[in-house]
């Protein structure tokens, strides 16, 4: 036994070397290394292969470099568990630097078990800037494993190696403290360790998660970020990889060796500076994270209640940030990356587990985040603050997706509620709202890969299925109440007052995932886009600049959580001009090419235009695709109408033209429907139009020249549907 409680030895003891690989060592040049790292865990092959100069100008970096290696793997009939599918991880030119908040991120894409088509994800820890200081831009991991495996890169010494790992947890709390004790050579060098593992729960459902490990020095512990969506992690436990582990140890303020590092650290002290001074006054995330926001959504109806029935509860205050507050650890520096003062990534240390495997030990929890708190919380009727955290640890272990669980539990109770279920089919579980017990049982079931957990890790559009065909459920009904769009659950806001947020979730290219154009606060909280066409507009410009993120390695947080003082005062507040010139200052400073507000724009698109032919490519991506389930535009039931008529009726007679006095409720819902509906069809079409696309959503030949990604195979793939 180690120190640290594990039998390390006796686990190396059980590891049989499948294949090794030494590549030369050479620094960063202006955040790049233009070579990307390749791994098959299936044949065992490894090798570094170089990246073009056409792939770096179209595709950038980040997510632009992990779509393009993911294209050219797979085929339009790949399925997410085919040996070719990938799971790709990659950086972008600003990620690792040190110096300006929110640089550490990774973009991590594959095929989706939940929709078949490419899903994204930005993830904190620190994975992906060591592996980028250990030599690589990207990594990309195909094949499939006979036996458990864990993949190497030894970013000191230059070695990736893979190896058979019989003995090593699943779990992801206990494997990432294995992984730090078996690769650290002492206590100092456990901070330069990073992991990336999935959990017992990824192998038995379709919603699993990665997490991405960061060594906290200060509690002794390795925390853990989380690539949540579209069931990454299932792919990853289905290539049977337990881990990827990489040690890089020499980190400093110039491991990205800008261009001009004077110029970065005067701009990132700008930020600095800002965050710590106006934090307090406006979001309080160096207090408790992305917590705050919960008492906000609940005041402006927007927060996830019964299955997106409802947007507030009266019992909402027992989730509020003053719950949370009062559970995390205050005053320790919780970036999830170097120089990160927002430090959102909050934790509470010595939370006694009350149920499953791990009963009875003290952990530390990362979260919740705010759509942990909705998604595992009011969403599903939960307003004890300890079941919340319980339920986030769980999941985060497991390697489960909280917000795909809690959408989907919300959806089982709906179902329970109206009858679909019951204690027979659910093997006994009470399914009602608010049963934290049973909620914990159902996710333990999952972990265990047992009974009716595995049907619930289906996710929505698995459980639509399975209940009209097992259950004779009507199907109409299960698509108006079951919160998915192209088979991925939504995430946490209630959309139904808010025609931008709908076409924001329904709109984005992977599935309802807010992170592309989170527009429900800039709508309704801010008034900041109150027409028809300024709606239009947020729709075309946001995808487009937040994608820019991703191209980089950046958290979107800093962006807009903290605003400068003056930004009120500026000609586009909702952009937050000041923090884009700092953007396009701290890319300068990086790479050493200018970069002009236009060309941010430009960079984005041509990645968002690519991977939206590559859904097309992959059979999801047009029209019908971009349709939300009725429940996240408007009221689908006589309840939900009439716990807001008020509401209802004065948009009855103000927007539709419809004297609502004298109507039966059956007859007021469906006429708002008829209204949102149309909207809605109008909206798609304003949005395409200003995007260049046809109609259907498809890009058409001249915006993809203009973008320079008029590639034969693109090409290829559009012109049938343009014909
Ligand atoms: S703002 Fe929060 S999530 Fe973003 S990089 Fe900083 S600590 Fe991580």
């Amino acid at each position: 036994m180690t120190e640290s409680g594990f039998d390390i030895a006796g686990l190396e003891a059980g590891h049989r070397p499948v294949s090794e690989f030494r590549y030369e060592k050479r620094p960063v040049v202006r955040g790049y290394n233009d070579r990307t790292l390749y791994v098959n865990v299936g044949n065992g092959r490894i090798a570094e292969k170089p990246v073009s100069a056409d792939m770096r100008a179209k595709f950038t970096g980040g997510k632009g470099y992990g779509l393009r290696l993911l294209w050219d793997a797979v085929n339009p009939s790949t399925k997410w568990d085919d040996p070719e599918n990938e799971i790709n991880i990659a950086m972008g030119p600003v990620c690792g630097n040190t110096n300006y908040p929110g640089s550490g991120k990774s973009l991590v894409v594959s095929i989706s078990p939940t929709t078949g088509i490419p899903i994204d994800c930005n993830v904190g820890g620190y994975f992906g800037p060591f592996l980028k200081f250990a030599g690589f831009d990207a990594l990309e991991v195909q094949g499939k494993a006979d036996r458990d495996v864990i993949v190497f890169i030894d970013g000191d010494d230059g070695v990736v190696s893979i190896f058979e790992a019989p003995g090593e947890a699943v779990d992801s709390h206990v494997l990432a403290e294995q992984m730090v004790a078996m690769f650290s050579r002492d206590e100092k060098d456990r901070q330069h360790i990073s992991s990336v593992s999935a959990g017992t729960g990824a192998e038995h459902a379709l919603i699993g998660c990665l997490n991405f490990s960061f060594y906290d020095k200060r509690r002794k512990v390795a925390r853990l970020k989380q690539a949540g969506r579209g069931g990454i992690g299932t792919v990853f436990r289905d290539k049977k990889i337990k881990a990827l582990v990489v040690r890089y140890s020499g980190l400093d303020v110039s491991s990205n060796n800008p261009a001009d590092l004077a110029g970065l650290q005067e701009t990132g002290l700008k930020l600095h500076r800002e965050i710590v001074t106006l934090d307090d006054q406006q979001c309080r995330m160096r207090e408790i994270g992305t917590a705050h926001l919960t008492e906000i959504m609940d005041e402006y109806d927007l927060l996830p209640t019964r299955n997106y029935k409802f947007g507030s509860s009266p019992d909402s205050p027992g989730l509020d940030s003053h719950a949370f507050s009062a559970m995390v650890t205050h005053g320790l520096p919780d970036g999830c990356w170097y120089g990160c003062t927002m430090a959102c990534a909050k934790a509470a240390d010595g939370f006694e587990l009350a149920t499953g495997p791990y009963r009875g030990h003290k952990v530390t929890v990362d979260g919740p985040e705010y759509e942990t708190v909705a998604g595992c919380g009011s969403n599903i009727g939960v307003y004890d603050p300890r079941v919340v955290m319980e339920l986030n640890f769980y999941c985060d272990t497991y390697g489960l997706d909280t917000i795909s669980f809690g959408t989907s539990t919300a959806f089982v109770m709906e179902c329970w509620e109206k009858g679909v279920l019951d204690s027979t089919r659910t093997g006994g579980l009470e399914m009602t709202w608010g049963n934290g017990p049973a909620v914990l049982e159902l996710l333990h079931r999952i972990g265990r890969g047992e009974g009716f957990g595995l049907v619930a890790g289906l996710g929505v559009r698995g459980m639509k299925k399975y209940f009209a065909e097992h259950y004779g459920a009507d199907p109409k009904l299960l698509q108006d109440i079951g919160c998915e769009c192209k088979g991925l659950e939504y995430s946490q806001y209630v959309s139904k007052e808010s025609l931008a947020q709908q076409g924001g979730y329904s709109m984005a290219l992977k599935g309802p995932q807010h992170d592309e154009a989170w527009l429900i606060f800039m709508d309704m909280v801010n008034n900041r886009i109150p027409t028809f066409e300024d709606k239009a507009e947020a729709l075309y410009y946001f995808p487009m600049f937040r994608t820019w993120f991703g191209l980089q390695g950046l958290c979107k947080l800093p962006w807009n959580d903290i605003e400068p003082a003056d930004n009120a005062s500026t000609d586009e507040p909702a952009k937050v001009p000041e923090h884009v010139e700092n953007y396009l200052a701290i890319y300068k400073a990086i790479t050493g090419n200018d970069l002009d507000r236009d060309g941010l724009i430009r960079q984005s698109a041509r990645v968002y235009n690519f991977q939206k032919v590559f859904c097309i490519r992959m059979g999801k991506g047009r029209r019908i695709d971009d349709w939300p389930p009725y429940r996240m535009m408007g009221p689908v039931t006589v309840e939900e109408y009439e716990s807001r008529a008020d509401r209802y009726d004065k948009q009855l007679k103000e927007q539709v033209g419809i004297d609502p006095s004298g109507m039966g409720t059956p007859g007021k819902v469906a006429a708002l429907r008829a209204y949102r509906e149309d909207r809605y069809e109008k909206l798609l079409d304003a949005v395409y139009k200003r995007k260049g696309w046809t109609r259907e959503g498809v890009p058409t030949v001249e915006t993809l020249h203009d973008l320079g990604i008029d590639y034969p195979e693109v090409l290829e793939v559009v012109k049938p549907l343009l014909e």
